[in-house]
């Protein structure tokens, strides 16, 4: 907040806005009328006294302006930072899909993705046989510059006081590149949505003689076509025609594991009846067992 916007005036106000704004809040504000108001009308009162003199306003605006400047400043060069951090961050997240089929029985599953390495061109310095270096004209060198006082890195050569010349061609003077890898990773059994698998060394470098950082890989399960899984349970809906719904009618089909059921209609079964198949749910990792819930529909 500053003197301008506590006036409610445009920087540019002439003396004679700054006065008729100030009038009105003094009237509006004046802890005769109010004595709450007694801190808000003192605010008010020096904005205007500063405004209203030439020479103060002067020295006011400079100081205005020399926050604003450094204010974007900071700003950028927190931007820049948090740039650094993303682009720094070893671990890679993947969000692997499977089918329920896939989660239930586990096994092998190829993979694709990119991790950041260090670039065998250059061995991450960014310079190769043609480049040279030249002083950054930013900083002059020195890696920092002085704001207010207050010594800041160089945004422009990342503080390290220069540039690259015929920067490496293959990373473009950054040190790393991007590579695809492939990889077949295991699945365990009974693996769940919102299960994170952790391949240890799988992750990015930025350097070398740097441990690699991890790979983390989040599972999403695919909506199955037939089975709707509720924790570990399973929910099946047959739709049979309507003249083979009687009790003894013996009904067959497969599980997630590929192994046939098969069901035996019993009495009084209306829609809402669901006919339990223990243990033949879905399974969770250390090997336990949901159920099996089955409802026959007429067609
Ligand atoms: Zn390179
Ligand atoms: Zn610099």
């Amino acid at each position: 907040m500053n003197y301008y916007q506590i006036l409610g005036v445009p920087e540019n106000a002439t003396a004679e806005d700054i006065k008729r704004a100030y009038r009105k809040l003094a009237r509006k504000y004046h802890p005769d009328i109010n004595r709450e108001n007694e801190e808000h009308f003192k605010l008010i009162t020096e904005a205007y006294r500063t405004l209203i003199d030439p020479q103060k306003r002067k020295i006011y605006d400079r100081e205005l302006k020399n926050r604003d400047s450094f204010k974007e400043y900071i700003e950028g060069l927190l931007k820049a930072i948090l740039e650094k951090k993303r682009k720094n961050s070893k671990d890679i997240k993947l969000t692997l899909q499977l089918s329920l089929e896939e989660a239930f029985s586990g096994g092998k599953k190829d993979i694709r993705f990119k991790r950041e390495d260090v670039c065998p061109n250059c061995k991450g310095t960014g310079i190769y046989e043609k480049s040279s270096l030249r002083r950054c004209s930013v900083c002059g060198g020195k890696g920092y510059r002085i704001k207010l006082g207050l010594k800041i890195p160089c945004v422009s050569c990342e503080s390290k006081g220069f540039k690259i010349n015929n920067p490496c061609p293959k990373c473009g003077g950054y040190g790393t590149v991007k590579k695809d890898i492939r990889k077949t990773i295991e699945i365990p059994a009974g693996i769940d949505e919102g299960d994170i698998l952790v391949l240890k060394g799988g992750g990015s470098r930025y350097k070398e003689n740097e441990d690699y950082g991890d790979l983390l890989i989040k599972v999403k399960l695919k909506k199955h076509r037939v089975f709707v899984k509720k924790g570990l349970n399973l929910y099946l809906t047959l739709k049979v025609p309507r003249e083979e719904i009687y009790p003894g009618k013996i009904f067959s089909f497969k599980d997630l594991s590929g192994e046939i059921i098969t069901i035996k209609i019993p009495e009084n079964i209306d829609n809402s009846t669901l006919l339990k198949v223990k243990g033949r749910g879905f399974r969770n990792r250390e090997g336990k067992f949901g159920n099996l819930f089955i409802r026959i529909l007429p067609k």
